[in-house]
């Protein structure tokens, strides 16, 4: 038989989505677990969109849509993002998406040819070094310092810099690292991808969690020269808890935007028009959503930073998160670690012996670009948190230097 499609077997499945499965397929057959690994809000959908749901379905809202999304849902997009973030895409330069995630696939589509280099500082949400090499880009890894808060720098993102160099892969507010760009930062990078002649693909679903005061900033609004090579990428899966509902979309320019439609067209047609249509109850009633969406992720860190703050001693370290809802902890010192006759000698190693022994589902740190750390969300109740950092401490007390 002839082999698979190299590109396909070379990749390995999100491991963010894999212990997902794992966590819920523990669940399923009744073992106790609690999960502190994939990033999945805890909240319920919005009341609003669960009504508009169920008002598209009575009204038989369910044949094709236009390709790139319900003309009104669009419209609603494009004043979204000059109300919130002061860049001005008009509905056709928007694509509503079945996910950020496809979002993100479709972008790289239409500005991708194979052997282009695709710039991504380290640590990274898993997906995007694969995608890139899905679709026969080369990812280019900037390893960012713990020291300067995981922030990439435009000295090191010159530094990356080859002829082959089309895009940076930028995410703030930072998945896993919960790092938060300001203003000044954004400003300084956007000067080194004007320069050079890139692309930008800015990652902003975590937009509005974020604390302490965080802002975050849209590089497309920060001139014309840099909106005119920015695509930004946004989604309801994480702000309104709609995770399921696979529901995302993309702004760019003119014409990247039409060449994203023309892939849409083909490969998805459109995203579900019930998601479309909860998408746009959303928005609509996002004045209410979002300060108890805030509130209750801001709980949620204060008491995981504080139960992580009673295991100092054990070498553990991290920078609190600007945003997004996870601590991405470095657990070097812990390692190399035994328990029993287990020996523990990587990230990997622990995630696994902490859901055997303590049925505690984390993400290892190798999946986002980087060993010697564990990635923890905290988008969880505070019950739910309290048994999950318990088996933490109990997981991380338990094991002994190897
Ligand atoms: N970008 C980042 C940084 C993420 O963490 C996620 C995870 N959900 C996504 C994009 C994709 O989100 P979705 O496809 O659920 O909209
Ligand atoms: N983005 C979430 C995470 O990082 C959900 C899983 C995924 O899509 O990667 O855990």
């Amino acid at each position: 038989m002839k082999p698979l499609s190299s590109r396909a077997t070379d990749i390995s499945p999100s491991p963010t989505v894999a212990m997902d499965a794992r966590y819920k397929d523990l669940l399923a057959a009744g073992r106790p677990v609690v999960s502190l690994g994939a990033g999945e809000p805890d909240l319920r959908m919005p009341e609003a969109a669960v009504k508009a749901v169920e008002c598209a379905l009575r009204e038989g809202k369910t044949r094709y849509a236009h390709m790139a999304g319900l003309p009104e849902l669009r419209a609603a997009l494009s004043r979204k993002f000059s109300e919130e973030n002061a860049i001005r895409y008009s509905p056709d330069e928007i694509l509503v998406t079945s996910g950020a995630k496809q979002a993100i696939f479709t972008a790289l589509t239409a500005v991708l040819d194979p052997g282009d280099e695709v710039v991504i500082p380290s640590p990274y949400w898993v997906t995007y070094p694969e995608a890139v090499r899905l679709l026969g880009g080369i990812p280019v890894e900037i390893a960012t310092r713990f020291e300067n808060g995981f922030k990439l720098t435009p000295e090191d993102l010159r530094a990356a810099i080859t002829p082959k160099t089309k895009l940076l892969l930028l995410n703030s507010p930072c998945n896993p690292t919960g790092a938060v760009y300001t203003r000044a930062e954004l400003e300084a990078l956007a000067a080194v991808i004007v320069e050079k002649d890139l692309f930008l693909i800015s990652d902003e679903i975590y937009e509005h969690i974020t604390y302490d005061g965080a802002l975050s900033v849209s590089p497309a609004a920060l001139g014309p020269e840099i909106a005119a090579r920015t695509a930004t990428v946004n989604g309801f899966s994480k702000a309104f808890a709609m995770q399921g509902l696979r529901l995302g979309y993309i702004g760019a320019p003119a014409a990247w935007a039409k060449a994203m439609v023309a892939v849409q067209s083909h490969a998805a047609h459109h995203p579900s028009t019930l998601s479309q249509h909860a998408a746009l109850a959303c928005l609509t009633a996002s004045a209410e959503i979002f300060p108890p969406m805030r509130a209750h992720y801001a709980e949620a860190r204060t008491y995981a930073l504080s139960r992580l703050s009673a295991l100092k001693d054990l070498g553990v370290r991290w920078n609190d998160p600007a945003g997004a809802f996870y601590v991405f902890l470095a657990i070097d010192a812990l390692l190399p670690a035994k328990f029993g006759d287990r020996k523990l000698s990587t990230s990997i190693d622990l995630a696994e012996y902490l859901l055997d022994t303590y049925d505690l589902a984390t993400v290892a740190g190798l999946g986002f670009g980087r060993e010697g750390y564990l990635r923890l969300s905290f988008a969880n109740s505070l019950d739910v948190l309290k048994e999950a950092f318990d088996r933490l401490e109990r997981g991380l007390r338990a094991l002994a230097h190897a």
